[in-house]
């Protein structure tokens, strides 16, 4: 007999920043709901989902087949975690070739329900092409951004605009015909392969290849709270005459969450729990990037020099192999470890760390970030503010809603090859984490925005209803019988 509940189908691009909200999404409609959720992904990654699912779910995984070396990309890269960050793109390229298989897994749900359309099928932002899918299937589609409205507004119209846009010799900054709001863009915000190739890299071509797609859409998903959202929630409302419904934050719960090893984990809780509340610094790049040798050998000694507590979760610097086993000698100044170690300032954890754990500690006082907007949503629910140090893709455009709008973060530096001076980094570290009037500002802000979350996530609150519509939205179109295709 088949399970007769309604069946949403969730497929996330193959990245950690991706794989856990979509994750965290799909935990949060299996326990506000009845209805029955489809994660779809490749072997790789539903295999690790498996182990990491909690025992009770009805979250069916199901796989996608997907062979890595097909695409020029080493034998069983299914994550961007596992690939240097040049080979991202061809993850993304790949990922695209995925079309028909994935029309036949839906095919074989709908025959699976005995003819029943799922209502519907929510895609990633990377997944322009899903749209279509659900078109030709009738199904109401949505996207699913992990990245807050701001940030991919920005990214959104640079994609589309910045081939276009005249930039003189002189000029270090640009504006967004569509996007008035973001005022001037600094080029030193641009990630740095769309600045050479002012916006006709391999990232922007496959974008806006794919994200025009977008159109065939019924309507986008955001990861955001519309309370300190609203500017770049309006671009895509105004741009695309779709609905967006921003529903966030939605966080993958700790015990889902890929395991560090447990010895780690309590390593780093016993370390939180012998420091003063309010002590620590959590220095941490996310899932996929890393700093040059250069920064990484400023950044230890501006932590050192700082005197403050950290744990630093340290991966190895660009062009050493990602894979690479910890080598302190090599990636950090002479001594470092044994003395930060023996003097108990810090602790250095290896590419991984328990990072809600982290940031919901009590001893954890700012967060050095890269800004991806899952990290961001993180320490923000925990009124924990941020040293931004964006690296890629719209982290840039995150730090500018952060730091110039919202007034929740310090910028550190940009990108991964700019030139910083340790004495400037500890000075902002200095900054944020004292009493001078901005430190006390940017956490007193930092705690406005934690209860602001709060009450979205409360029962009337702004992120609620927003779901509640999102799927009204869905079931209205679905049940007068025609999905995605009146639209
Ligand atoms: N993360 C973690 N431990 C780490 C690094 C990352 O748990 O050592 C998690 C982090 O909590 C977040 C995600 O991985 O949920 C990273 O997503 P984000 O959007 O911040 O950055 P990305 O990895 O996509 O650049």
């Amino acid at each position: 007999m088949p399970d007769k509940r309604e069946n949403v189908v969730v497929f996330p691009f193959m990245a950690q920043g991706h794989i856990i909200p979509f994750l965290a999404l799909a935990l949060h409609i299996e326990r506000t709901t009845n209805y029955k959720i489809t994660f779809i992904n490749t072997p790789l990654n539903i295999s690790k989902l498996r182990s990491s699912l909690p025992p009770a779910t009805s979250i069916h995984l199901l796989e996608i087949p997907f062979n890595s070396s097909d695409y020029g990309l080493p034998p069983n890269t299914e994550n961007c975690d596992a690939v240097p960050y040049s080979l991202v793109v061809r993850l993304l390229e790949a990922s695209a070739s995925l079309r028909p298989v994935f029309k036949r897994l839906v095919e074989g749900i709908i025959e699976e329900q005995g003819g029943e359309r799922p209502l519907c099928i929510i895609g990633d932002i990377f997944f322009g092409w899903m749209a279509s899918v659900a078109e030709e299937l009738g199904v109401f589609h949505a996207v699913f951004s992990g990245a807050g409205g701001f940030g991919l507004a920005c990214y959104y119209s640079i994609w589309l605009n910045l081939p276009h846009i005249e930039i003189k010799d002189d000029d270090d900054h640009f504006s967004l015909p569509d996007f008035h709001e973001a005022s001037e863009i600094e080029l030193s915000q641009l990630p740095l392969t769309m600045s050479e190739a002012n916006g006709r890299d391999s990232w922007s071509v496959f974008h806006r290849k794919y994200l025009p797609e977008w159109t065939k859409s019924s309507g986008i998903l955001f990861n955001t709270v519309e309370g300190f959202d609203r500017t770049g929630l309006s671009y895509f409302e105004r741009n695309l005459n779709k609905p967006v419904w921003p529903v966030g934050p939605i966080l993958l719960p700790i015990e889902n969450r890929a395991r560090t090893s447990k010895e780690g984990e309590l390593i780093c809780k016993d370390w939180l729990d012998s420091k003063p509340e309010t002590s620590v610094l959590f220095v941490s790049f996310g899932s996929m990037n890393t700093i040059s040798s250069s920064q990484m050998m400023e950044l230890a000694k501006a932590l050192e020099s700082s005197n403050k507590n950290f744990i630093w979760v340290v991966r190895p610097p660009i062009g050493f192999d990602i894979n690479s086993d910890f080598k302190a000698d090599e990636w950090l100044p002479k001594g470092f470890k044994k003395r930060i170690t023996e003097s108990k300032q810090g602790l250095l954890v290896h590419k991984w760390a328990p990072q809600l754990d982290i940031l919901s500690h009590k001893s954890t006082s700012a967060f050095l970030s890269h800004c991806g907007w899952n990290s961001v949503l993180e320490s923000l629910s925990h009124g924990v503010p941020l040293l931004g140090w964006p690296m890629a893709a719209e982290q840039f455009f995150n730090v500018k809603l952060l730091a110039e709008t919202i007034g929740v973060c310090v910028e550190v530096a940009r990108g991964k090859s700019c030139d910083i001076k340790h004495e400037d980094v500890a000075a902002k570290i200095e900054t944020v984490m004292s009493d001078c009037e901005k430190g006390k500002e940017v956490k007193k802000k930092a705690c406005e925005v934690r209860e602001m979350i709060r009450n979205a996530m409360t029962e009337n609150g702004s992120s609620v209803k927003a779901m509640d519509e999102f799927f009204e939205a869905a079931k209205k179109t679905m049940r007068s019988g025609t999905g995605s295709k009146r639209h």
